[in-house]
């Protein structure tokens, strides 16, 4: 998770983007350590997706959250659909290391790309080349833009 963290500042310094980590909780919630993430639809979540996202103590109504979980079902490495008015995503422990990045860009409202040098690669984070993976003007310009993001 350190990692996967490390990772995703290293890609958003690129793009003129701090990421600050505010807190951490260790959930005991065994029913959801594989959580149903159904077809993993922006904008369209399951009653196991509500549940998870319910937690979020001592976090800003803006900040993104990431779920740590042993696995989604199906199986993917991460989910950035969320329930309304709580940002986040899940993230499998056992992604790549680039998998933090890439949910929170679609949190943050950039979307799949067939190119694996760019961080929004849409074959799988494991696949990406000459890492760090890229962001480029367009994808940066709807970062900054995001609601979710502020300027420092
Ligand atoms: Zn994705």
């Amino acid at each position: 998770m350190n990692e996967q963290f490390a990772a995703m500042q290293d890609v958003y310094a690129t793009a003129g983007i701090r990421v600050d980590w505010s807190t951490t909780e260790n959930l005991s919630l065994s029913t959801l350590e594989d959580v149903d993430v159904g077809g993993c639809t922006m904008g369209s979540v399951t009653a196991e997706q509500i549940t998870l996202f319910g937690n979020r103590n001592f976090v800003g109504t803006n900040d993104l959250v990431v779920y740590y979980v042993r696995s989604t079902v199906p199986g993917y490495n991460g989910c950035a659909a969320h329930p309304s008015g709580r940002p986040g995503c899940v993230v499998v422990r056992t992604a790549s290391r680039w998998t933090l990045g890439h949910e929170f860009g679609h949190v943050l409202g950039i979307h799949h790309v067939n190119n694996n040098n760019r961080l929004m690669t849409g074959n799988g984070t494991f696949n990406i080349t000459n890492p760090p993976p890229d962001l480029v003007s367009t994808e940066v310009t709807t970062l900054l833009n995001s609601g979710l993001s502020r300027p420092i």
